[in-house]
C-alpha cells in the first residue's frame, strides 16, 4: 500500500472500530482474532451500520458467490460513505482474486489479500501503536496498480455460481434470525486447514487461497483451549478442505481425538467435509465422543448426475455419495446430513436435473444449500460448451429450494416428542431464546425464569414447530446448564 494511495497523511487516534464480516466459517476465526485485539486495546467496537462513526472499519469480503461479491463490494462502499474519514481495511477471498475491483469499491483502504492475512493483525496492532500525528505508514498486503498479469485479469463480474436465497437457507423466521445473525456469540470457529488444490471447475477458491496448508495440531489445541477458556460451548472446526488436514502424518481423525482427549471441549462440529474424506476413522471418532462431537455433518453433494460430477471434477459419483450417507447414518443414528447442489452446471439436462432431484428426496436429508451456476472467467467450467439458459436454471434453483424446503421442514417434523439440547444463542424480539440443537436444528423457547439463556445449554422437549417458520422447533426448557466459564475474553457486542 503506497501512502498516497492510501488515507490522510495524519493519523488520528482509533478509539471506536467496526467490523463488517461477509466472510465464510474459515475467516471467521481472524475476525475473532481482530475482535480480541481491539478489545484488549480498549478500543470500541461498535455496530458498522449503528449511529456511532468508527475511526476503523475491517471489511473481511468474500467472493464463492456472485451475491457475496457484490454484497462485499456494498459493504465497502456503505462503509466509506457512513465513514469519510474513518481507515477502511478490506481482506478476505475477494481481494485475493479481484482486488481492482476491491479497491475501485474505496481507493483509499487498506488491502490484505489471503497471502498477506497472516499479518493483519500484527498490522492493525502497528496502526493502533501509532501517535496522533504520525505519518500512515506503508502496509504490506495487496497493492492492485502493481499486482502481476494475474490480479490484472478483469474478474470484475466474474461468477462461480450463485447461493439462491441464501437467507432462507438456515431458516430465517420473519424475527429476523438467520445463522448468520447468531452465530458468533457461542460458537468459536477454529481454523484447522487452509487452501485447496482440488480444482473443482466451478471453482476460484484454489486461486483465492491457493493450495491445502494445515494449521499445526499444537496450535490447534492453542486455539482450542483458548476458546474454551473464553466461555465458547461449541467448537466449529473450519477448513476450506479440512478433509485434506495433515500435520505430519497426523490427520483429521487424530486431530479430533486429540482436541476431545486434551480439552474438556463440551461440543465439536466440523463446518464441511467433502465425501471422500467422511471414511471409517473419523465416523470411529465420532461415534465413540460420547455425544461431543455433534450429529452433524455438511457433506456436499453438488450435483447426482455422475456424467456432470466429472465434468465438475468432483472425485466420487452419486453411488458412492448414497453408500456414504448409509454409512454415516449407521454409524450415528439420527444424524443431520446437509447437502450443496448446484444446478445448471454445463450439459445439465433435465434428466441429470431429474437425478439430482431424485437423490435428494431418496436420502431424505436435512437440509440443502443451493446454488445456480453462473460462469466464472478463469475457470475451466466457464469455457464449457453446454452452458444452460439463465430461464432454465432460475427453474431449477426455484425447484431445488422448494425440495430443500420440504425436507428442512420434514427433518423438523421427526423431532417433534424427542429431546434435544440446545446452545442457546440469543433472544428474540418477542421475548424467547433461540440456538441450535445438537443437529443444527433451530430451536426457540420461553425462559422459565426470565433469566438470560445465552450460552446456556438446554435440554428441551420438542412439542411443536414454531409457525410460520416451517423448518424451527419449540419446546419445553426441561433443564437449563449455565454452568458456563464467563465469556472473559470475548469482546463485547
Ligand atoms: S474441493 Fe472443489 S469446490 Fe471445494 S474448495 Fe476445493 S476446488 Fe473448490
Amino acid at each position: 500500500m503506497s501512502p498516497e494511495r492510501g488515507h490522510p497523511p495524519a493519523i488520528q487516534p482509533i478509539r471506536c472500530a467496526a467490523i463488517a464480516n461477509l466472510g465464510c466459517k474459515v475467516n471467521q476465526s481472524e475476525m475473532d482474532g481482530v475482535e480480541r485485539l481491539l478489545h484488549a486495546r480498549g478500543v470500541e467496537l461498535v455496530d458498522p451500520h449503528g449511529d456511532v462513526r468508527p475511526d476503523l472499519v475491517v471489511v473481511n469480503t468474500c467472493t464463492v458467490t456472485a451475491i457475496a461479491d457484490r454484497k462485499s463490494r456494498q459493504a465497502i462502499r456503505r462503509a466509506r460513505r457512513a465513514n469519510p474519514n474513518a481507515r477502511i481495511v478490506i481482506t478476505g477471498c475477494a481481494v485475493s482474486v479481484d482486488p481492482e475491483a476491491m479497491a475501485a469499491a474505496d481507493p483509499l483502504a487498506l488491502l490484505f489479500d489471503n497471502e498477506a492475512k497472516s499479518r493483519l493483525e500484527a498490522e492493525l496492532a502497528s496502526l493502533l501503536d501509532l501517535a496522533e500525528g504520525q505519518p500512515m505508514p506503508t502496509h504490506s498486503g495487496v497493492e492492485p496498480a502493481e499486482r502481476g498479469a494475474e490480479a490484472a485479469e478483469p474478474t470484475a463480474g466474474a461468477r462461480a455460481f450463485e447461493l439462491e436465497d441464501d437467507e432462507s437457507i438456515e431458516g430465517a423466521g420473519e424475527d429476523g434470525f438467520t445463522e448468520a445473525a447468531g452465530i458468533d456469540r457461542t460458537r468459536a470457529f477454529v481454523k484447522i486447514q487452509d487452501g485447496c488444490s482440488f480444482h473443482c471447475t466451478y471453482c476460484i477458491i484454489p486461486r483465492a487461497r491457493g493450495p491445502e496448508r494445515s494449521v499445526p495440531a499444537g496450535e490447534v489445541l492453542a486455539e482450542v483451549r483458548r476458546a474454551l477458556a473464553g466461555g465458547h460451548r461449541e467448537i466449529v472446526l473450519t477448513g476450506i478442505n479440512a478433509g485434506t488436514y495433515d500435520d505430519a502424518g497426523l490427520r483429521l481423525p487424530g486431530l479430533v481425538a486429540r482436541i476431545l482427549g486434551e480439552t474438556p471441549v463440551e461440543r465439536i462440529r466440523l463446518s464441511s467435509i467433502e465425501p471422500q474424506h467422511l471414511g471409517d476413522e473419523l465416523l470411529a471418532v465420532w461415534a465413540g465422543s460420547g455425544g461431543r462431537c455433534l450429529p452433524h455433518f455438511h457433506v456436499p453433494l453438488q450435483s447426482a448426475d455422475d456424467a456432470i460430477l466429472r465434468r465438475m471434477g468432483r472425485r466420487y459419483d452419486a453411488a458412492a455419495y448414497r453408500e456414504l450417507v448409509g454409512r454415516v447414518r449407521r454409524a450415528i443414528p439420527g444424524v443431520a446430513i446437509h447437502a450443496d447442489v448446484i444446478v445448471g452446471f454445463p450439459g445439465e439436462d433435465e434428466a441429470a436435473w431429474g437425478a439430482t432431484a431424485t437423490l435428494l428426496r431418496e436420502l431424505s436429508l436435512a437440509g440443502v444449500h443451493v446454488f445456480r451456476y453462473s460462469a466464472r472467467p478463469g475457470t475451466p467450467a466457464a469455457r464449457m460448451v453446454g452452458q444452460v439458459d439463465g430461464r432454465t436454471k432460475k427453474r431449477r434453483a426455484a425447484d431445488a429450494l422448494a425440495l430443500a424446503a420440504d425436507l428442512r421442514a420434514a427433518f423438523v417434523r421427526a423431532q417433534l416428542g424427542r429431546e434435544v439440547r440446545v446452545l442457546f444463542e440469543r433472544q428474540l424480539p418477542d421475548g424467547r431464546w433461540i440456538g441450535h440443537a445438537e443437529s443444527h436444528a433451530l430451536v426457540a423457547v420461553a425462559p422459565p425464569d426470565g433469566e438470560p439463556l445465552e450460552n446456556a445449554i438446554g435440554l428441551v422437549r420438542a412439542e411443536s414447530i414454531d409457525h410460520p417458520a416451517a423448518d424451527r422447533l419449540t419446546g419445553r426448557l426441561l433443564a437449563v446448564d449455565r454452568v458456563n466459564r464467563p465469556m472473559a475474553d470475548r469482546p463485547p457486542k
